[in-house]
C-alpha cells in the first residue's frame, strides 16, 4: 500500500493502539433517536471515550482518506476464498457480516477471514427481519451467531449489521444493552444484489465513497467478487486507505461541523437487499 507521510502515521495508528480501542465513542447518525444527544452542530459526544447510548452508524465523522469495505451474507463456500485471495493481494482489510448458520457450516472459512487480519461481526444466525421477530427470538439470533464466531474463530465481535439495514428502536437498544454492539449500517450501496455487472458494482462503490465511508456489498454473488480488484484499484487512486469497521469508528473527528449533515437514517427508506 502507497501511503504519503501523513498517511502512513494514521495507518500505524491503524494496526496498534487505534486498532484495539473498542471504546469508540457513540457517535448517532439517525436524527430520530431521542436516545441519542443530537446538538444543533451534530453529534454530541457527552463521552468521548465510552459508549453511553446505543449508537448506529451509516458513516464515520472523520476527515481522514479512509473507507471500509464490508461484505454480508457469508462466508460463501467458493466466492469468500476468492475475495479473500483479492484482498490479500491488495493488502487491504475489510469487514465480514457473517450469518451464523453460514459459519457454522464453513468453520474453516471463517477461520480464514480472521487468520487473514480482517473483522469478523454479526449479521445474525439466519438473516430474518429483525424489527418482525420476537425479542426472544432476536436474543437468540445475535447470541447464536456471536457464540458461533468465538467457537470458530476466538474473536468476539464488537459490532453488527441488521439483515436488510431493519433497524428500530427496540433492536439498538437490544443491541446495545444485551449485547454491547454498535449497529453498522452503510453510506454506499451499490446494490449488488441485483447484480448489475462488476463494470456497474465499482463504479457506484468508487463514485460514492467518502472520507469515514462504509461501502457495502455481498461476498455471495460473483459479479461483486469480480468488481473488487478494480473497485481497490479505483479507490486507491483517489488516495483512499482501507480500515475495519472497529478501526474506523477509532478515526472518529470530533462533533461534526454545522456544515456537515447527518446521513439519513437508510433503515428508513431502504427494506430490500
Ligand atoms: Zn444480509
Amino acid at each position: 500500500m502507497k501511503f504519503t507521510a501523513p498517511l502512513a502515521a494514521v495507518a500505524a495508528c491503524l494496526v496498534t493502539a487505534c486498532a484495539q480501542d473498542q471504546s469508540a465513542p457513540s457517535s448517532a447518525s439517525a436524527p430520530h433517536e431521542p436516545s441519542i444527544s443530537i446538538g444543533a452542530a451534530g453529534p454530541v459526544l457527552t463521552a468521548p471515550r465510552k459508549r453511553r447510548a446505543p449508537a448506529s452508524y451509516n458513516a464515520v465523522n472523520t476527515s481522514r482518506p479512509f473507507v471500509a469495505l464490508t461484505f454480508d451474507d457469508g462466508p460463501h463456500p467458493q466466492l469468500t476464498p476468492q475475495l479473500l485471495d483479492v484482498l490479500r493481494k491488495e493488502g487491504v482489510r475489510a469487514t465480514f457480516y457473517v450469518i451464523g448458520r453460514n459459519v457454522e457450516t464453513y468453520p474453516e472459512i471463517a477461520r480464514r477471514i480472521v487468520a487473514e487480519g480482517h473483522e469478523i461481526a454479526n449479521h445474525s444466525w439466519s438473516h430474518p427481519t429483525l424489527t418482525a421477530i420476537s425479542a426472544a427470538r432476536l436474543e437468540k439470533e445475535i447470541t447464536s451467531t456471536t457464540e458461533v464466531i468465538q467457537r470458530v474463530t476466538g474473536r468476539t465481535p464488537t459490532n453488527m449489521r441488521p439483515p436488510y439495514g431493519a433497524v428500530n428502536e427496540r433492536v439498538r437498544q437490544s443491541m446495545f444493552k444485551n449485547h454491547g454492539f454498535d449497529v453498522i449500517m452503510w453510506s454506499v450501496d451499490p446494490l449488488d444484489w441485483r447484480r448489475p455487472g462488476a463494470a456497474v458494482v465499482r463504479q457506484r462503490l468508487v463514485d460514492g465513497a467518502k472520507p469515514g465511508g462504509i461501502l457495502l456489498a455481498h461476498d455471495i454473488h460473483p459479479g461483486t467478487i469480480e468488481a473488487m480488484p478494480g473497485t481497490i484499484r479505483d479507490l486507491k487512486a483517489k488516495g483512499f486507505g482501507f480500515a475495519t469497521v472497529s478501526q474506523l469508528l477509532a478515526l472518529q473527528d470530533a462533533p461534526a461541523p454545522r456544515s456537515a449533515p447527518l446521513l439519513p437514517d437508510q433503515a428508513a427508506v431502504r427494506r430490500s437487499e
